[in-house]
């Protein structure tokens, strides 16, 4: 591989859509280890990115590589590690952590002080053949397909995340609202019902309602004009313990605000651009309101075994590596279920 070049999927500056270059195969210096790609998960984020430039994360002024969904196989070692095995399955962490400020040692490490960066997202993703990483950014995936597994690192983790956060404010027999089930929301649906003993109500387009329903919803209403009075009506009048809201636009705040109970929590994960309405009584008194940000280290290799365990499904749609500028189309035009996963396909995939 001695200079070779492979192709690549990046950001070219700031305010540019992405497009397709040519950049040189990375080496992997200490501490760092190169991945063969086998699959990347592409994200609603990746359009938000591509249609509004980086707004989420700290933006370095220099073209980068978009995929923080990314799983592979190690390719070569880097000097000085020595605990990663060349041909071991790896899922990526996409965010980089420092590892030593307070909330990194409280394994609060998404909210990393001092983050050295995002892969895909400030920093070379996964959508081109090869990827370079920190070793303390892997997670063995052990025998998982890297398809179901590739998921895992963003729609997965921060669904599982986003879940662990609410839990807290969910009562015996609660309701819980997940708005959006596309990517993330039909992870948290699962997950939900795994870890709780919540009725599950999903809010989504008609169109996405029987999806939301095979993935645990007990009930599913359409995104409407209508839909705080029939979440108030399944609740006997009390409204939902919690929400998650995977869209985050005005609307689905509002809806949101209108349905939930007091004590309740608001958790906005999705990066719609929305502004949540706040004054006294509205939202309820006592309700408490967060935007999670993906997961912990610890969530994404508790979510891993739980994969490995088979105690959820993973709906993807792939697509060969080459073929990624209709996958981003069919995820902007609501046509996938689940997660859109592109597929490289040996040693030089689509070179
Ligand atoms: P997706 O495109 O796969 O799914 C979005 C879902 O929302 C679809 O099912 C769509 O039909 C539904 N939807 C659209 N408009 C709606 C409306 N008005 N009411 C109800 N449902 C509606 O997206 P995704 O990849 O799952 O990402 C979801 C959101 O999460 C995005 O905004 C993304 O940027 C964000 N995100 C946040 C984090 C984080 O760490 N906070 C991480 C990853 C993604
Ligand atoms: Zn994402």
């Amino acid at each position: 591989m001695a200079d070779e070049t492979m192709p690549a999927y990046r950001i070219p500056s700031i305010h540019s859509s992405a497009q397709w270059s040519r950049v040189p195969v990375p080496k992997p210096s200490s501490g760092e280890v190169l991945i063969r790609m086998a699959a990347a998960g592409l994200c609603h984020t990746d359009l938000e990115i591509m249609d509004k430039g980086a707004q989420f994360v700290p933006h370095k002024d220099r073209p980068y590589t978009l995929g923080h969904e990314n799983v592979g196989y190690v390719a070569a070692l880097g000097p000085g590690v020595t605990d990663a095995v060349v041909g071991e399955a790896v899922a990526v962490n996409s965010g980089m952590t420092c590892g030593t400020c307070e909330y990194c040692l409280a394994g609060q490490d998404n909210y990393c002080e001092n983050p050295p960066g995002f892969y895909g997202l400030s920093d070379d993703g996964g959508l081109a053949p090869y990827l370079l990483a920190r070793r303390r950014d892997l997670v063995s995936i052990g025998d998982l397909d890297p398809i179901q597994a590739a998921p895992l690192a963003d729609a997965g983790g921060t669904a599982y995340g986003a879940v662990n956060a609410v839990l807290p404010y969910i009562r015996p027999n609660g309701f819980v609202v997940v708005i959006g089930i596309g990517g993330l929301g039909s992870f948290a649906l699962q997950l939900l019902r795994l870890n709780t003993s919540a009725t599950v109500i999903a809010v989504d387009l008609a169109d996405k309602l029987s999806h939301a329903s095979g993935r645990g919803a007990h009930h599913t209403v359409t995104s409407d004009a209508s839909a705080a009075a029939t979440i108030k009506e399944l609740t006997g009048g009390h409204g939902v313990d919690a929400i998650i809201d995977f869209v985050g636009i005005d609307a689905t705040l509002r809806l949101a605000t209108d349905v939930v109970r007091p004590t309740g929590c608001i958790n906005l994960v999705g990066t719609g651009g929305g502004t949540l309405p706040f004054r006294f009584q509205n939202p309820p008194l006592g309700v408490h309101v967060v935007a999670t940000a993906s997961y912990s280290m610890r969530e994404l290799q508790d979510l891993v075994r739980l994969a490995q365990r088979g105690l959820f499904t993973i709906d993807v749609t792939t697509y060969a590596f080459q073929d990624l500028e209709q996958a981003y189309r069919d995820l902007r035009d609501g046509r996938i279920v689940g997660r859109a996963v592109v597929t490289f396909d040996g040693d030089r995939p689509g070179w």
